[in-house]
């Protein structure tokens, strides 16, 4: 048998959209290497994907798995309610993830010879090494977010944490983070930080975060020329790192054009509402803001209302997706106010969920104000389109630093939501503001753009990372 047919990966992400997006595309490039990928959901997450995956047509050596998450299933698994997955994945999951490796490393008829798991979720890494399986770390985060985290337990040494207490000078610098100290304020730290540091879910995320050194190889979504400086840092602490990223671009080099599109936009979990596509072909050129604050991201209706009038008054057209299940609030709360609705029809279009890349990629589309979600971000780079900040958790709040003021490629207006605020950032974006961020904008999509295709740097690891998963086979 040759090597390519032996070499059999299980991607293992961690149960939320914005992680299983990018190792669904990681699983598509590697199956179009000829290599054998099983993917494993949560049974709750692959119940939402069944409906909507032709992957399995296109892909042969792709197969689904699944495996419960250890939640009742009427449990909403939102964002306010993360601590409830984490730990039940962590209790329940872990157990059976061993019973299910252990068959799948040596029962199957091309045994599992790699591991690849997310993150934050060290157990896979340690099961696998324990049964003798290969295992490397996906991170589904930036990497200037990974090198903050890391450099967690020294922040949390010299008492530098929490921030956001009363009185606390969020705009002060912070110079424990190697690198990072002319730019990175409090208030740019991962929301973690805002958190007690006895907190079960700090805790967790301490642990997690000492536990990735432990892995073997270290792959993440980003590409070199974007972050060279954190890479830098990030090096030393691992035997390998293969930065391949961004993986939607690679999708578009490495695979045919219209086949990725296809693919690309089956890798949600949620149906996309393509009416606001037309909708975009009737406005004028880079005229709209597109508006999405991700898969998870909650505001409550007191900020809905905020940002919809400083859109109306920026007198942008605007594109917004508002998720049923993004809007914080009591019990009967939850719906899309009427008034929005009725208020949006003269100038803008809501819908539920968007064919993101897609719409990024609109010629209508002319700013983005997004929540920085990494994969958001990279997405916004790839399309070319201005971005405007609004971070809420994770990453969140240091990558739109990054945007903002390393790459300069957008706005940040973190921690601020009234709508002259919002109103004054979007006129910024889309006029005064406009040229500088284009130009910066458009170098820095032409770097993705060349890391991705043929001679680029994230072209070559991808090649790389095949090679050696084969290699150990
Ligand atoms: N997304 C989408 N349609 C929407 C909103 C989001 O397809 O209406 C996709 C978006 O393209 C991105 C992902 O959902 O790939 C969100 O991931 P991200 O890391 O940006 O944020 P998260 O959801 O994890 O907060």
């Amino acid at each position: 048998m040759d090597q390519q047919q032996q070499a059999h990966i299980l991607l293992f992400p961690f149960p939320a959209l914005g992680h299983i997006k990018p190792l669904l595309s990681l699983a598509e490039l590697l199956c179009h290497a000829g290599l054998h990928v099983t993917f494993l959901n949560t049974d709750h997450n692959h119940r939402c994907l069944t409906h909507l995956q032709p992957l399995s047509t296109h892909f042969p050596t792709l197969r689904f798995e699944s495996i419960s998450d250890g939640l009742p299933t009427d449990h909403p698994r939102n964002v306010q309610l993360v601590g409830d997955l984490i730990f039940s994945v962590k209790s329940v999951t872990k157990p059976r993830f061993r019973d299910l490796l252990a068959d799948l490393s040596t029962k199957s008829e091309h045994p599992v010879t790699c591991v690849i798991a997310d993150g934050i979720m060290s157990f896979a890494i340690d099961i696998a090494k324990e049964l003798g399986v290969r295992a490397m770390t996906f991170w589904a985060f930036s990497p200037c977010g990974l090198w903050s985290f890391l450099c967690m337990p020294k922040l949390i040494e010299e008492g530098q944490l929490p921030v956001g207490g009363e009185g606390d000078d969020m705009d002060q610098m912070v110079r424990s983070v190697p690198g990072m100290e002319s730019i990175l304020r409090r208030r740019d730290l991962p929301d973690i930080c805002r958190q007690q540091v006895d907190d079960p879910l700090f805790q967790f995320f301490v642990e997690e975060f000492k536990a990735i050194t432990r892995t073997s190889a270290l792959i993440l979504n980003s590409f070199d020329q974007l972050e060279a400086l954190t890479l830098s840092h990030i090096d030393p602490l691992f035997s390998r790192i293969y930065t391949i990223g961004p993986l939607t671009a690679l999708l578009t080099s490495r695979i045919a054009h219209d086949v990725s599109r296809s693919l690309s936009s089956f890798n949600n979990l949620c149906e996309a509402d393509r009416s606001c596509m037309t909708w975009l072909d009737s406005q004028p050129l880079r005229s709209v803001v597109y508006v999405s604050f991700g898969s998870t991201g909650m505001m409550t209706r007191g900020q809905l209302f905020e940002f919809w009038h400083g859109l109306i008054n920026s007198g942008k057209p605007f594109l917004w997706v508002v998720r049923q299940d993004g809007i914080a609030g009591v019990e009967g709360e939850h719906a899309i106010p009427e008034e929005l609705h009725e208020g949006t029809k003269d100038r803008g279009f809501l819908v539920d969920w968007a064919p993101q890349e897609e719409v990024l990629a609109h010629q209508a589309v002319g700013g983005f104000l997004t929540h920085n979600g990494w994969n958001s971000t990279l997405e916004g780079i790839v399309a070319g389109v201005p971005m405007l900040c609004w971070p809420t958790i994770a990453d969140q709040h240091i990558n739109s630093r990054w945007v903002s003021e390393v790459w300069r490629i957008g706005l940040d207006m973190k921690d601020t939501c009234d709508r002259s605020t919002i109103e004054m950032m979007i006129r910024a974006m889309m006029e005064e503001r406009r040229e500088e961020i284009t130009k910066s904008m458009d170098r820095i999509a032409k770097l993705a753009y060349d890391s991705a295709n043929q001679g680029g740097s994230s072209y070559h690891n991808l090649d790389k990372l095949i090679e050696d998963i084969k290699k150990k086979v």
